[in-house]
């Protein structure tokens, strides 16, 4: 891969054009401007060369992730600005640094759009991006442009470190209890408030927006759940709780038992439901992209992770149910105790 080169020949006649030589090096000039600024520790050589050459702490762990971001699927440009698709871009990478209790460093960017590009459009991407980015100290030292035949594309790979052990999905042991950082539904809230024409018909759902158009990563959360003794599983909350639960599950070969009384609703979820007489409890288990992190942790641990995370980082880590043996997947209880069915969450790939 080419490090910033310009957009790659066409591999055959019938291939959409490349824009002009002058859009090629303006866009690379825009972009060089966009990422110069940052924390620059452990590069060697940025944007420029073949290659970015990084220097990774000694004896740290490498972290690598990547989500690929494409227009009509991930993002909608009737309301994702340019800046917030950057932003989201950056924020889901650094979402899953945090579920490893990493530290994100760098970050490499494939961007494919249609001929001619915006360079205004293209600024404003890389500075959501760079926006998100600057307060976990990671810096973009690479990536490659091209043309697209329909729509946006946006693909973000990024690195972290961390010092020891990561807790990985595999980890869950039956007795643990499952607990989740802050408070769910909201961004699919904000995708129904988004849908339905409602952003700006109250501060919630100007906020439900944001948080789904510019989720915040638990990058200080994650760091400091991961190093916290007693996490036994973690993983961040991306496709909603019952289906990544539910991969957590079959990574370590237990089932879930959770109360649903337990989960807890974000505030302006619930609001916005009333207005749209929607049921926040299905956005909050079956909604996705909260990108809250999701764990399990020795029983007589838990309360001890709750309060220390709350003292160093603020965040509300709240018991929701418990890891059983029976590999039966997940169970949702209500209050009584009684079965209840809830909404499977994102799938990909869903037939
Ligand atoms: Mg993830």
């Amino acid at each position: 891969m080419g490090n910033a080169d310009p957009p790659s020949p066409s591999p055959r006649r019938s291939s959409p054009p490349d824009p002009s030589p002058a859009t090629e090096l303006e866009l690379i000039r825009l972009i060089r401007t966009a990422v110069a600024a940052g924390d620059a520790t452990g590069v060697v050589m940025g944007i420029g060369d073949d290659t970015a050459v990084l220097e990774p702490t000694p004896r740290a762990r490498l972290l690598a992730t990547t989500d690929l971001l494409i227009e009509g699927v991930h993002f909608r440009r009737a309301w994702a600005t340019p800046f917030d698709i950057g932003w989201k871009a950056m924020a889901v990478n650094l979402s899953d640094i945090a579920a490893k209790g990493g530290r994100p460093r760098w970050a490499l960017v494939g961007l494919a759009l249609p001929a001619p590009a915006n360079p205004a459009d293209v600024a404003s991407l890389y500075d959501g991006m760079r926006q998100a980015a600057t307060p976990h100290g990671v810096i973009v030292v690479g990536g490659d442009t091209s043309v697209s035949p329909a729509g946006w594309f946006v693909n973000l790979t990024l690195l972290g470190e961390h010092d020891g052990s990561p807790p990985l999905r595999s980890g869950a042991k039956p007795g643990d209890l499952i607990a989740v950082t802050g408070e769910l539904g909201r961004s699919a809230a904000g995708l129904a408030a988004l849908e339905a024409g409602r952003r700006a018909e109250s501060p919630a759902s100007e906020a439900c927006a944001l948080a789904h158009l510019r989720p915040t990563a638990r990058v200080a959360e994650g760091r400091w759940l991961g190093a916290a003794a007693g996490v036994h599983a973690m993983m961040d909350l991306s496709d909603g709780l019952s289906a990544d639960l539910g991969h957590v599950c079959r990574e370590s070969g237990v089932g879930a038992r959770v109360a649903v009384d337990r989960v807890p609703v974000d505030g302006g979820a619930r609001e916005i439901a009333r207005a749209l007489g929607a049921e926040p409890l299905d956005w909050a288990i079956g909604g996705g992209e909260d990108y809250e992190l999701l764990l399990t942790c020795a029983a007589a641990e838990a309360e001890a992770l709750a309060d220390g995370l709350r003292r160093a980082t603020g965040a509300t880590l709240t018991v929701i149910g418990e890891i059983e043996g029976l590999k039966a997947g997940v169970v949702f209880v209500d209050a009584a105790g009684h079965r209840v069915a809830m909404p499977a969450g994102y799938e990909h790939f869903r037939a």
